[in-house]
């Protein structure tokens, strides 16, 4: 907004908790690690550039880490330190499907995805979320109304991979099976890609920083009610609660809801519109993250030498209560300075569930445990490709805009970012008349014929 408005327009930024939102940190053995959003790929361009722009450094890895995929009884699958030997296994568990996946990612779905940058930058901007999707490529539309289950089966793919590693995935990412919508399904595929990234020190230093470099205003308060009052001009009056309880008003040429409008998360009332403005109906779904330091029990996950134990987990069985289980490193973990605890050692590791653990829960995956520590997510929605008809608009009015629509489609902080953008061009468009840059394609001249650019 900053950037399309300039220096002389006033943003205001109302915040209830902290900056950052769901990216957040929790301390554990006295060091902060992830508990919301984790994890960026690296092509995800917005992403990286803040990062730099805002003078922040990718957290470093520690090399060798391995993974293993649980069904319930035993490791169906687990990777090796050694890339070459991984890409053995998968070959012989998988055959040509682990080739043709990565290819698929990186050279079909990214490739579309990345078209959004452009189309940005050319100043286009949508107000739905099915003409978005378009602008990357027509097929992710439909993406929307179909599972990833059939999505991967068009695709060509088999059983045995979409039923484990898919499915691990799923669950990993989102915490749900193969009947997520085709392009969710597709994003969080991306996600077992190499090269996957976070910000040291934690990635909610990004909005934090950026909130300072773009000098909005933050005011620390919950917005409770935005009421429309007139047209000409556009005329919004937002009803805020501050920290000690006082109520106040403002009043807005535009306003921008950056939070999901649904039950159980939001309660803003919407006054004064033609047109009923209320929580939509979808469900998020709530995804709890137990962080314990402790000793893994690795002959649940059917390992009878601790050594041997994978540091991720990626379950492939929906009846189990664990999502997954990753080793965790702290947010500004040092390759010089820091040693990663051995897998059989004392370590911090999260598992993720639909659900609070008890404590013996806890029992069956550690057998000794130091500190637990519990954060519960109304994390993403609970998606659902059969109900893919009724999407939140990006529009909720004129000058009214809805950024977090965006996650029916696919919750990640990229989306967030590319939905952000969105906004503020449409904005910017909608102000100064550009309507021919609202739901239009963008034809990117370099991927134009002669006979399309005019050009002899
Ligand atoms: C457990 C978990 C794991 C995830 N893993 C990943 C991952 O690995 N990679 C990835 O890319 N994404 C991941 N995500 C998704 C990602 O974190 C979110 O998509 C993204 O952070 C959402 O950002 P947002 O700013 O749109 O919403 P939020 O972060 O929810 O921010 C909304 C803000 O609005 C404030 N607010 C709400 N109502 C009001 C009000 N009435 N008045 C004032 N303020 C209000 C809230 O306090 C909050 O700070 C994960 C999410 C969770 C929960």
């Amino acid at each position: 907004m900053r950037e399309q408005f300039g220096s002389e327009a006033v943003i205001d930024l109302y915040e209830k908790n902290a900056i950052g939102g769901r990216l957040a940190t929790i301390n554990i053995n006295s060091r902060d690690y992830e508990s919301g959003g984790s994890i960026i790929h690296p092509d995800n361009l917005y992403m990286v550039n803040f990062t730099n722009i805002l003078g922040l450094e990718k957290r470093e890895r520690s090399s060798g880490q391995t993974m293993g995929i649980f069904d319930g009884e035993e490791m169906v699958l687990t990777t090796s330190p050694y890339t070459v030997v991984t890409l053995a296994k998968m070959f012989w568990r998988y055959g040509m499907d682990i080739y043709n996946l990565q290819k698929w990612v990186s050279s079909d779905l990214l490739v579309k995805f990345k078209r959004i940058y452009k189309t940005q930058d050319a100043g286009f901007a949508y107000t739905n979320i099915p003409e978005l999707l378009a602008a990357m490529d027509p097929s992710f539309a439909n993406y929307l109304k179909k599972s990833i289950l059939m999505v991967m089966r068009e695709e060509g793919f088999h059983e045995a991979m979409i039923h484990e590693l898919v499915l691990g995935a799923m669950r990993t990412n989102y915490g749900q099976g193969l009947e997520i919508p085709g392009f969710v399904g597709a994003i969080s595929m991306a996600g077992v890609e190499p090269g996957l990234w976070s910000v040291k020190g934690g990635n909610k230093k990004v909005p934090q920083n950026i909130v300072k470099h773009s000098k909005v205003n933050v005011i620390p308060a919950e917005v409770k009610m935005v009421e429309f009052l007139e047209d000409e001009p556009f005329l919004y009056e937002v009803y805020y609660k501050e920290k000690n309880g006082e109520a106040k008003t403002k009043r807005y040429d535009m306003v921008v809801i950056a939070t999901p409008l649904h039950d159980g998360i939001s309660d803003i009332k919407f006054e004064g519109f033609q047109q009923d403005i209320h929580n939509f109906p979808q469900q998020y779904h709530k995804t709890v993250a137990t962080f314990v330091h402790g000793t893994l029990n690795s002959t649940y996950f059917g390992v009878d030498n601790p050594i041997d134990m994978t540091n991720e987990v990626f379950t492939c069985n929906m009846n189990l209560l664990m999502n997954s289980f990753g080793q965790h490193l702290p947010v500004d973990y040092s390759s010089t300075s820091d040693k990663v605890p051995p897998i059989d050692g004392n370590i911090v590791g999260k598992i993720f569930s639909n659900r609070e653990l008890t404590q013996e829960e806890v029992k069956l995956y550690f057998k000794s445990i130091e500190e637990i520590q519990t954060v519960s997510w109304m994390a993403y929605p609970e998606y659902n490709f059969k109900k893919t008809d009724d999407l939140p608009p990006f529009l909720l009015n004129e000058r009214l805009y809805y950024v977090n629509a965006i996650e029916l489609a696919a919750s990640a902080m990229e989306m967030e970012a590319i939905a952000g953008r969105n906004i503020a061009l449409l904005a910017y468009n909608h102000w100064y008349d550009k309507l021919d840059k609202i739901d239009e394609k963008y034809m990117d001249p370099s991927q134009m014929s002669s006979s399309e650019t005019g050009d002899l």
